[in-house]
């Protein structure tokens, strides 16, 4: 089927960057020259305290998102410390990513948990970057395709179609994660294609035709053209390369 899905390069700063490297990221990251189609998007997601301000650098900056993430599945009330959606939205938040690797392992993230995050975000009108991946152990199990469809089952299958149409996919192998060791081209794409065919099932061909489905785990510049060559890969999701504006814009060019 020939289809323009939306193609993506999603930066996420994790826990780094102060309030003045973070406007200064932002601004490198404005002020280089690159040129996005209709179809291609670049998302940055800075800690929570950046995003009012980064929300104001980047108005008027047509084709560049903002993305929170994390945000607590209650969209109000007493639980000190924490962030709701509807928060991010009045923010000018446009996307939150949810069921990273780390938040499931240092959080204690559940998919439960993140099936409410997930409700949460959408309900607020917020687009969710929703993150799956195996551990090592899986792997070499050769079990991932299970593994994978069961996360995003068991966090995603609630959903409407409308509500799905929302949702944009991140496979992260977690062995890849910050490890300098990226899955090859062959694995993510056949991740992808299983993702795709798991959405097929359950949601119907043509929502999974247009589901943007991102890699992550050290993508750098000088990878991240052939995984985005690949036919099931839309995108990546972009952790440490993300902080260092040449870089990050050097993978949004391999788009
Ligand atoms: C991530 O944590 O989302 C990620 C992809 O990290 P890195 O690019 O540093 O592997």
């Amino acid at each position: 089927m020939t289809m323009t899905r939306k193609k993506i390069v999603a930066g996420n700063w994790k826990m780094n960057q102060n309030l003045f490297e973070g406007k200064q990221l932002v601004e490198d990251i404005i002020n280089s020259n690159f040129t996005l189609e209709d179809h291609q998007e670049v998302i940055i997601a800075p800690p929570f305290i950046q995003l009012s301000l980064a929300a104001g650098q980047l108005k008027d900056k047509p084709g560049i998102f903002l993305s929170a993430q994390n945000c607590h599945q209650k969209q109000s009330g007493a639980y000190t410390g924490e962030v709701s959606a509807e928060m991010l939205k009045s923010t000018g938040v446009d996307y939150v990513i949810l069921g990273h690797s780390e938040r499931r392992e240092y959080f204690s993230e559940s998919v439960e948990l993140l099936a409410e995050k997930v409700d949460a975000a959408l309900e607020k009108g917020l687009k969710v970057i929703f993150c799956v991946g195996e551990p090592l152990a899986i792997r070499d199990a050769n079990q991932q395709n299970d593994y994978v469809e069961t996360q995003i089952a068991k966090s995603l299958f609630h959903l409407s179609e409308q509500q799905f149409a929302d949702i944009v996919l991140a496979y992260e192998p977690i062995w890849a994660i910050g490890t300098g060791r990226t899955a090859s081209k062959e694995q993510a794409q056949d991740m992808h294609a299983h993702i795709r065919k798991v959405i097929a099932g359950k949601f119907g061909g043509t929502i999974a035709d247009h589901l943007t489905i991102l890699y992550g785990g050290s993508c750098k510049p000088d990878n991240a053209k052939e995984l985005f060559a690949q036919p099931d890969v839309d995108g990546g999701l972009i952790g440490g390369a993300s902080l260092k504006a040449a870089d990050f814009v050097a993978i949004v060019q391999a788009l």
